[in-house]
């Protein structure tokens, strides 16, 4: 986890004195149901509890949107603070003494938002300067008024090659910080020089409202015309959203946010109002931003350009969103407009309705699908009917699946069970049967079930190393579970869970935990550790097939190779991962 700053003792200690129900319930209304307690979900909006925590494995899962974790994700997410946060949060309130030590990433990183705090400052007395008419002039060309100025941290880089420059050495700022803040650029001659000359300027805010990093729009015709620092240790592109640390409350409160492409887009929705509003600035969407934004929201309203590249990112910010639990909409802007236009010539009015009118990802998709393939012909319609159907498997909700599954086999014209046929068998394969699952999240999945069994450590762990399928996940799991047993003889699976720094694959790894019954576990174990045995022996098959096929001409060799992969063939027939007929030599 990044920023980690307690030791794994300390974090355990946290974590065991925080009761999940207790602290679950600190903040949610939340109801006794049998032996787990249920509410409506906080991370997403709905009429019935699909929200479930257990006590008896301090965590929880919501059925409805996959939100899942213990007490740390649940702290962190609901009071959308990172996990060094939350756990001082919870330490606090349970009187658990915790360090923070202060390394050196940290000393760089402070160091660093000073010098951004400075060249803020010079931004911001320049636009109001007169070398800055220019600038104001463009601002006020585009209608962004002064309070919007100021909220956002708009500001001025004047013309010239070193002003910034020459202003932070007279500060003291050393020269070596200034290249390392992205503000300023040192050629391969030595020289140093502004990385904004006469542009406009955008600051980038973190959720705390710390000012990461700047980005400037031309005034001129310098290329490009948006340009962007590079990453330093404060500005991670792709973790960073424009406008969120703004918008970061109303998107919470309306339990959705519009994403647009440009920073004007922005601010021009902004000042009419629609203050849940995030921009994606310049670079495709990520994972990470889909990620930060989930926090709060599950609901993104997806309103790019509607020219084909707009259309293009829009379908790719589509599949990123929704991979991670995220539930998209579309709004199509008509007649190549963008929202800064629509707004700026017809008021708010009806961007209002459009955003009432966002299509819902599986409308968007079908309308899609039908624009590129001919719905008449019998094998486009099958890759249509067979789109659609993964499409809606990323429903999560059953009615709501449901629901889409009705509609979508109504505008196609085809039987419902057409549908749901194809659906099911997607469906199946997303439920953790360890088929359908990667080698890595195989090896995860397992290491997590053995934080259950650490009975069958050694067994897992040296299949593992033999079957060379150790990644530093796994091990790194691995080690903190037998830490663990050795010391207590027992290992909470809410610990484990921690481990995994990635939010999907945490979401995975705990849906799995919470639906297992106790009585499968070892026959869940078994199932995994055959279908590692299967990865590594059909990895084998594959390189006996080349060895093969290289030495084809020479008996001697061939004949034991072959051998080999009878063997192979027979004990995969046992363990029932046979090797398709096809990939036969
Ligand atoms: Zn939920």
């Amino acid at each position: 986890m990044s920023g980690f700053y307690f030791s794994q003792d300390k974090i355990d200690e946290v974590r065991e004195a925080a009761d999940i129900v207790e602290v679950i319930g600190s903040y949610i209304t939340i109801k006794k149901t049998g032996k787990n307690y249920t509410a409506l979900c906080p991370f997403h909006s709905e009429k019935k509890p699909s929200f479930v925590i257990s006590p008896e494995k301090q965590i929880y899962h919501c059925f409805g949107c996959g939100a899942s974790g213990n007490v740390f994700t649940f702290v962190m997410n609901y009071e959308s603070v990172n996990f060094a946060e939350a756990v001082e949060i919870l330490a606090k309130r349970y009187g658990i003494k915790v360090k923070v030590s202060s390394g050196t990433d940290d000393k760089i990183k402070k160091s660093l938002l000073k010098v951004n705090n400075f060249a803020f400052d010079f931004f911001k007395k320049h636009l109001n300067n007169t070398s800055g008419k220019k600038a104001l002039d463009y601002v006020k060309k585009r209608k962004i008024n002064r309070e919007t100025v100021e909220l956002f941290g708009i500001g001025y880089a004047p013309s010239g090659w070193s002003n910034l420059l020459n202003a932070a050495r007279k500060e003291g700022i050393s020269e070596k910080l200034l290249v390392q803040s992205g503000l300023i650029v040192k050629a391969d001659s030595g020289k140093l020089y502004d990385t904004f000359r006469n542009r406009l300027i955008f600051t980038f805010y973190n959720t705390r409202g710390e000012k990461v990093a700047f980005a400037g729009r031309a005034l001129g015709d310098d290329e490009p015309k948006y340009l962007n620092i590079s990453e330093t240790p404060l500005f991670k592109k792709r973790f960073t959203l424009y406008g969120l640390y703004q918008g970061k409350d109303a998107i919470r409160k309306e339990d959705r946010c519009l994403v647009v492409e440009g920073y004007m887009d922005l601010l021009a929705l902004f000042q009419a109002g629609f203050k849940n509003v995030v921009a994606v600035s310049g670079t495709s969407l990520t994972d990470g931003q889909a990620q930060l934004l989930r926090k709060y929201t599950r609901n993104v309203y997806i309103s790019f350009d509607a020219d084909n590249p707009g259309k293009k990112a829009a379908l790719k910010g589509i599949s990123i969103f929704i991979n991670n639990g995220l539930t998209p909409y579309v709004i199509t802007l008509k007649g190549g407009k963008d929202p800064d236009e629509i707004i700026k010539k017809e008021g708010s009015e009806p961007f209002q309705k459009m955003i009432k009118h966002a299509e819902h990802f599986v409308d968007f998709k079908l309308r899609y699908l039908l624009s590129r393939y001919d719905a008449e012909n019998p094998v486009d319609r099958t890759e249509i009917v067979k789109e659609m159907a993964r499409t809606i498997s990323y429903i999560k909700d059953m009615t709501e699946r449901q629901m889409w599954v009705s509609s979508v086999a109504r505008k196609l014209s085809i039987d419902e069970t057409v549908l749901s046929g194809y659906r099911i068998t997607a469906k199946q394969k997303s439920q953790f049967l360890p088929s359908i699952l990667s080698s890595d999240e195989l090896v995860h999945n397992l290491v997590a079930l053995i934080s259950l069994n650490p009975a069958r450590y050694n067994e897992v762990y040296e299949l593992l190393e033999e079957t060379e399928l150790l990644d530093d996940v796994a091990e790194k799991v691995l080690l903190y579970i037998k830490t663990r047993f050795d010391r207590a003889s027992e290992v909470d699976v809410a610990d484990v869970i921690n481990m995994y720094e990635n939010n999907s694959e945490r979401e995975r790894i705990t849906a799995m935990i919470f639906s297992l019954k106790k009585e499968n576990l070892p026959k869940m174990l078994t199932q995994y550790i055959n279908k590692v045995k299967t990865i590594s022996l059909k990895k084998r098959w594959e390189n006996l097939k080349k060895e093969i096929k290289k030495n084809e001409n020479d008996n001697n060799i061939v004949l034991p190779l072959l051998k080999e992969q009878q063997k192979i063939a027979s004990i995969l027939k046992k363990l029932g991962g046979n090797i398709d007929p096809e990939e036969r030599v």
